[in-house]
């Protein structure tokens, strides 16, 4: 066992002021011995040099050493003032490093918190790496992630906001899904904020509070069609244009596709889509863009409307949703409207009611739809990539129940920039006791 800390003691442990003293693998975890270089210490009220008075040993996780799991054993010095007519008696040193009744070590909780972050992995799994409860992880991620988030620089510099709701809990046998809207710098595709609730107050409620300032930089809104949130835009951000973006526009017309595509199935078959049903099997060859499709996905593509759509109808929605599409893939403004005529003809004369109550949706937005290209194709790959991103958190957090933990996570994830860490790389090696 080694007694004299040297600087390369503390190196090789690499936790500032501390030092092995011993080491040993028991039960395929790290059991380090460690105490603070502080060998000596004044009192801090008289300054007088203190007596050592006696020893209490805390034991905290850290980060793994190879894989393997650490635990340190801190043998915390309690300190007595010799000084008679000092006031203070006895004193327990402290650190910043592992903090009182810690469980872990403030670097192993700042890491728990990057991996659950910034890498999007499980709670479980990270507190089973560090043999911790999923609690002392989710506390670690609050305390070191809060910050972050809360940094007012990193909402500076917005012009184009994008607005997106996206379902938090799906509905269950008792309660209806859930709700929340993403509010997204569009120009550098990060999470501003996530609000609970798609209404209007909710979105109104986070303008409401942002400086005058920030709300009249922003020059562009992209939104989903959905109804609510435009008159919360016209009382802070009544001057910025409104548009509805490619990426929802495409998502209402897909969701149009699949409503004919279940109503036929439904009609024809008696029953829901299995399959092997022909409509069942091409639903996604439906959605995809049509100059996308290979020479065989196109003849699959026929082949199952023949097989399975009798009075055309899933075909008829299917040109509906290309006709949308050319809408935004037009040249200009000008080609853009006429194209929107040539999907409005094609919607009123088919008479398909899911295309009619589509048409008429456009309609209600057609304003919003056609500056897209007015605003030099505002686009919104931002907020499709970003739903991605929403998608991972939601998988990895096996459904979430508490809307706080959701929208950190959420934010860390995609809406807050990382230091690059070193402290992981830091140990790779076995630790060595001081010589
Ligand atoms: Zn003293």
């Amino acid at each position: 066992m080694g007694q004299h800390g040297g600087a390369s003691g503390s190196i090789l442990l690499g936790l500032d002021g501390f030092e092995v003293t011993a080491a040993e693998i028991i039960h395929d975890e790290w059991r380090l011995a460690v105490q603070t270089t502080a060998a000596t210490v004044g009192c801090a009220a008289c300054g007088t040099q203190a007596r050592l008075h006696a020893r209490r040993t805390v034991r905290v996780r850290d980060l793994p050493i190879g894989g393997r799991p650490v635990v340190l054993a801190w043998r915390k010095r309690i300190w007595r003032c010799v000084e008679p007519a000092c006031a203070v008696r006895t004193w327990t040193e402290q650190t910043v490093v592992i903090r009182p009744r810690a469980v872990l070590t403030e670097r192993a909780r700042a890491e728990a918190c990057r991996r659950v972050g910034k890498d999007a992995h499980p709670v479980a799994a990270v507190a089973r790496d560090l043999g911790v409860g999923w609690a002392t992880i989710m506390r670690a991620v609050a305390d070191h992630g809060t910050p972050l988030v809360d940094d007012p620089t990193r909402l500076d510099g917005v012009a184009a906001l994008g607005l997106d709701e996206t379902s938090f809990l799906k509905a269950t046998r008792l309660a209806p899904t859930r709700w929340v809207t993403g509010l997204v710098d569009l120009d550098r595709g990060r999470l501003l904020e996530v609000v609970a609730d798609r209404t209007r107050a909710a979105v109104d409620d986070w303008l409401g509070v942002r400086p005058r300032g920030w709300l009249a930089d922003i020059t562009t809104v992209a939104l989903d069609p959905w109804r609510g949130y435009a008159s919360a835009l016209v009382v802070s951000l009544g001057h910025a244009r409104v548009v509805v973006d490619h990426f929802h526009a495409i998502r209402l017309a897909n969701m149009m596709v699949d409503q004919v595509r279940r109503r036929v199935q439904q009609v024809t078959l008696g029953h829901r889509g299995r399959k092997p049903d022909p409509l069942y099997r091409i639903r996604k060859l439906l959605l995809t863009a049509a100059e996308q499709l290979t020479q065989r996905a196109q003849a699959r593509l026929r082949a199952g409307l023949a097989a399975g759509d009798p009075a055309g109808e899933v075909a008829v929605a299917w040109q509906g949703k290309e006709l949308l599409r050319a809408v935004y893939a037009a040249d200009g403004a000008s080609k853009a409207r006429q194209a929107l005529a040539r999907f409005y003809r094609w919607a009123h004369g088919v008479g398909v009611p899911e295309l009619s109550r589509l048409a008429r949706t456009v309609r209600t937005w057609e304003a919003e739809i056609l500056a897209f290209h007015s605003t030099n194709g505002c686009s919104n790959g931002r907020t499709e990539a970003l739903n991605l991103l929403i998608k991972k958190v939601k998988r990895v957090g096996h459904g979430f129940r508490n809307f706080s933990n959701y929208r950190l996570r959420l934010l860390l994830y995609c809406g807050v920039t990382w230091q690059t860490h070193w402290t992981a790389r830091l140990r790779s090696r076995s630790p060595r006791l001081v010589a």
